[in-house]
């Protein structure tokens, strides 16, 4: 199983029937992504030997070389790529299509190669949905929300709930600003709910009668010694914490949640939910979750 990254110039012309996958990324070392893809194409290729000529990379892509990359891929045998930090902004203007809840969300993570042209996809809210669901066994939709954070994963977040029907749906940023102009690009995509932006958390319009879900979607947590983004305790009732980060696995959000006895998670499902969903793009079959959330639980301890 390759787990090493690659440069593009590293690479020439797939051979015929191979199909090539990637994810691309500034850095891109430490992406686990090929493991899970390459989990779920090898169930795939019990079924149907043909997946058995699917690979899936990691390529170093420096944003100035995006553009110059993306027709190359193409141009190699690359049929589906990934995107990951800085280029999910960034390579809109480069699409020749987009997915109507990408376009909300004003990024993506997934592309397909497609009438041969790129069309870009979001698969990080459906990952995070997938993974709400499965870990609190509720849909994001019975919750109000509470999104911490208006970064891309922030966005993808927001945008997901409000697909999904959330009523209740609120922000809360360091930067007020950024949190407006999140709201604002959402409301201009269409969505008719009510987005609450949230000053401080004794504010959070607390309906007593529904859980609150709260979702860390600010890169706090990242580092080790990172404090928690928002203190529990500010919240009444019956609070569940999902985290986006899932490197270290135990931030201090999690551990508050867990001292607290609050259901928590890590963002590891919401990764396993979102490559899942971008594999189902590519091959238009079921993925294995399990073969995928198994290769992540092994990446990480690896
Ligand atoms: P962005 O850089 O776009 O956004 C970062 C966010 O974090 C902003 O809201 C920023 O606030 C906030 N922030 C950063 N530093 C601080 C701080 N010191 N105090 C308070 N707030 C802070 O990042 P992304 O949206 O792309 O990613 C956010 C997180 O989500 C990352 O941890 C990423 O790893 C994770 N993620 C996880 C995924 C998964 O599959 N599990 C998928 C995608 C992302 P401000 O606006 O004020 O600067």
């Amino acid at each position: 199983m390759p787990k090493e990254s690659f440069l593009l110039d590293q690479f020439s012309a797939l051979p015929p029937r191979e199909v090539g996958l990637a994810v691309l990324g500034y850095p891109i070392k430490h992406s686990i992504s090929p493991q899970l893809h390459n989990a779920a194409l090898k169930v795939l290729a019990e079924k149907e030997p043909e997946f058995n000529n699917w690979k899936y990379h990691k390529i170093e892509v420096h944003p100035e070389n995006l553009s110059d990359a993306l027709p190359k891929l193409a141009e190699l045998g690359f049929r589906g790529l990934n995107l990951t930090i800085p280029h999910k902004v960034e390579v809109l203007p480069m699409l020749s299509s987009m997915d109507e809840q990408a376009r909300a969300m004003g990024a993506v993570n997934t592309l397909n190669w497609e009438e041969g042209g790129w069309k870009g996809y979001n698969t990080d809210g459906i990952g995070l949905s997938r993974s709400v669901r499965e870990v609190f066994d509720r849909s994001v939709k019975e919750f109000q929300v509470l999104v911490l954070g208006a970064g891309g994963a922030a966005r993808a977040a927001v945008a997901q709930c409000l697909f999904e029907g959330c009523e209740n749906l609120a922000i809360f940023n360091r930067s007020m600003e950024r949190a407006y102009q999140l709201s604002s690009a959402l409301k201009e995509n269409g969505f008719e709910q009510k987005i609450s932006l949230v000053k401080s958390l004794s504010h959070f319009p607390h309906n007593a009668e529904q859980p609150v879900l709260v979702i860390n979607a600010t890169s706090l947590g990242l580092a080790m010694d990172d404090p928690a983004p928002i203190d529990l305790s500010c919240l009444k009732g019956e609070v569940f914490v999902y985290d986006m980060v899932y490197n270290p696995p135990d931030t201090r959000l999690l551990m508050q949640a867990k001292e607290k006895r609050f259901p928590h998670a890590n963002g590891l499902g919401m990764l396993v939910g979102q490559a899942a969903r971008s594999l189902e793009i590519w091959s238009e079959r079921e993925v294995s979750i399990h073969a995928m959330s198994c290769a992540a639980l092994q990446a990480m301890s690896d």
